[in-house]
């Protein structure tokens, strides 16, 4: 019920209550005051006869009595009239029939006890006959004798002051009219003012409610979500201050909140679906990206529940629905999702509880499947293509090696068994023949050498690496003799978990490359290793002629070679090489610092902990 009818209500009431108390009260006042009336008129009608009824009374004759009641009757036109004792005692009754009876009743004791009039509103007489009248009880004085000395002194004993009670049943419709109109007067001016009082509350009330209407408006559209309302001030009381609070509260409300129409676009706009359910995984709300992906609409009078629509990608696994109803936060967990058509589709789901509610978010992964699967199988074809190379090489150069040595062995029977009969230019060419098989055994090795790297397995130990470092300064020691140079290993280089074979290869290559490329009176190399993260970190470095660096990655490169076969030891181009493919199968990686004319700093990493594949 709204307020300012409450208000009316309770004013009706209020004015109603007041209206019917006033109405009455001032009826049984009116009534009251004629009823007083009648009975004074009665009594002044009275007082000539009271000599004779007292003295009816003192004698208790009723013959005299019937006479002043007659008079008196006749008079006043009263219905019935009586003389009765202060006991009740009926001493004469215009009824003759009741003289002797006793006519005891409050009414008499009420006048008994005051001594004076004393009245009540009574009806006498039955059906069509029956009359309102007022019942009166006149005292009928005493009177003392002239001269008696003990009433001089002791005066009238008390009871004695009236003789007996004139009673009356005295007519009342005479004044019943006055008294009827007295009491619709009475009632038009309390209508009267109750309606003005009506109509000033009314005005009152609209007054006061108003500035409530007001509020309650600006707090109904705070309730749909317009925060920023200002609600009118128009009073300067207690209710227009909480307008105010209330128009900063709204202010403040429209700063801080994101509004729902905001947030419902945001979502509607992510590119990926969005779904809110309730915590029982019922759907409540999802977006656009969520209907394509599905094919559901979600606006059927069917909820669509959550367990219906996700399945685990793999059978067996745990619902997704069970982790998401323990109130878990998910983070990609890959599943499948039911679409309308019953399609099984790829998507990784995202979720997190929100309140009562879960936002679950999904990615179609369909593609990224799809092209997780075309590179692995690019990768084994790539593996394919490097082992079937390398057993190409490997056989080619086993195969060319044959020839080459028939060309080497013949070349060198042709220069000892005629060489002294050739001609000098014949000789010159024969001994460039050799030269040049030699350089292609070489190369063949190399490559061989190259190969054998990807076709040889050795299995993978906890090897020292000052160990190999020692070993390849070792087999190199005719050229470290021959350049007077020095090798210096660092006193901390680790333990490391390799194929020995190789990594000695590696050491190898790298450390006679460092006494080659070295012009250094005293060419001097230092091994170190430190850890690198979770790797060891090697370097290699070296006094002598450097790298420029446009070629830092060039030289990793099979065959790649920066000076003339006739400079610096006239190796082949395959040491880096090598070494590069050897680290890399390590799951390592190799790279040159070098500062040209100064030296260079060749360095690799591998692993510190053992790779999960290589230690079985
Ligand atoms: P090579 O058989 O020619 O030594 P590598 O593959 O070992 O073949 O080296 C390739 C080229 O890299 C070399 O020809 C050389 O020019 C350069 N190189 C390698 N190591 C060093 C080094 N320590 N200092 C300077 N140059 C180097």
């Amino acid at each position: 019920m709204k307020l300012h009818l409450k208000v009316m209500l309770f004013a009706l009431a209020l004015i109603g209550g007041a209206l019917a108390a006033n109405i009455y009260f001032s009826r049984a006042a009116v009534s009251e005051a004629i009823s007083a009336q009648i009975a004074e008129a009665g009594e002044i009608a009275a007082t000539g006869l009271f000599p004779a009824m007292r003295e009816a009374l003192n004698a208790r004759s009723e013959a005299e009595g019937l006479r002043a009641l007659h008079d008196f009757s006749r008079r006043t036109g009263a219905l019935y009239a009586a003389l009765v004792l202060a006991d009740g005692q009926v001493v004469a009754h215009t009824n003759v029939a009741l003289a002797g009876s006793s006519m005891a009743d409050p009414l008499l004791s009420r006048a008994v006890w005051s001594g004076d009039i004393a009245f009540l509103r009574s009806a006498v007489g039955e059906g069509d006959l029956r009359e309102e009248t007022v019942e009166t009880l006149i005292p009928v004085p005493y009177e003392a004798p002239p001269s008696g000395e003990s009433l001089i002194f002791e005066g009238i004993p008390e009871g004695d002051k009236f003789a007996g009670f004139l009673r009356a049943a005295l007519p009342l419709a005479p004044a019943k009219k006055a008294e009827t109109d007295i009491g619709f007067k009475l009632m038009i001016v309390a209508l009267v003012i109750s309606a003005a009082t009506l109509v000033i509350s009314a005005l009152f009330i609209r007054l006061i409610l108003r500035q409530v209407a007001l509020l309650s408006e600006g707090m109904m559209k705070v309730r749909e979500g317009d925060y920023d309302v200002s609600v009118p001030v128009v009073s300067r009381d207690e209710l227009g201050e909480a307008a105010e609070s209330f128009n900063k509260l709204s202010r403040g409300l429209a700063e801080t909140t994101v509004s729902k129409e905001h947030l419902d676009s945001l979502i509607e706009g992510m590119p990926d679906p969005v779904i809110i359910a309730g915590l029982d995984g019922g759907i409540i709300r999802a977006n656009r990206a969520a209907v394509l992906f599905s094919g559901y609409d979600f606006k059927g009078p069917e909820p669509v529940a959550l367990r219906a629509m996700l399945e685990p990608e793999a059978a067996g696994a745990p619902h997704p629905c069970d982790l998401l109803e323990k109130g878990a936060h998910i983070r990609e967990l890959d599943l499948l999702l039911v679409a309308s058509d019953g399609r099984r589709r790829p998507a990784m789901l995202s979720a997190a509880p929100a309140g009562d509610q879960l936002v679950v978010v999904l990615k179609d992964t369909a593609q990224h499947k799809e092209s997780e699967a075309r590179v692995a199988r690019y990768l084994k074809e790539v593996e394919r293509v490097n082992s079937e190379l390398d057993s190409f090489a490997h056989t080619v150069s086993h195969d060319l090696k044959e020839p080459l040595r028939g060309i080497e062995m013949f070349s060198g029977i042709l220069i000892s068994d005629y060489g002294a009969s050739l001609d000098p230019q014949a000789s010159d060419y024969l001994s460039r023949v050799v030269k040049a098989a030699g350089r292609m055994r070489r190369l063949i090795d190399d490559l061989l050498g190259y190969a054998r790297v990807a076709r040889t397995r050795n299995p993978y130990e906890r090897t020292s690496s000052a160990g190999l470092v020692a070993e390849a300064a070792a087999g190199l020691s005719a050229l470290i003799g021959e350049k007077g140079a020095s090798v210096l290993p660092g006193g901390d280089l680790p333990e490391i978990f390799c194929d020995p074979v190789k990594m000695r290869q590696v050491f190898h290559n790298l450390l006679s490359n460092a006494l080659k490329y070295n012009d250094a009176p005293k060419p001097e190399v230092r091994v170190e290793a430190e850890l690198f993260g979770q790797y060891w970190k090697f370097s290699v470095t070296d006094n002598g002629i450097g790298v420029p660096p446009q070629y830092s990655e060039e030289i990793f490169k099979m065959f790649k070679r920066l000076h003339s076969r006739h400079e610096y030891g006239g190796g082949t181009g395959a040491g880096l090489a090598i070494a590069h493919k050897i680290i890399e199968e390590h799951g390592g990686r190799i790279w040159v610092d070098s500062e040209e004319g100064k030296g260079s700093s060749f360095r690799f990493i591998i692993p510190a902990a053992p790779g999960k594949d290589r230690e079985a």
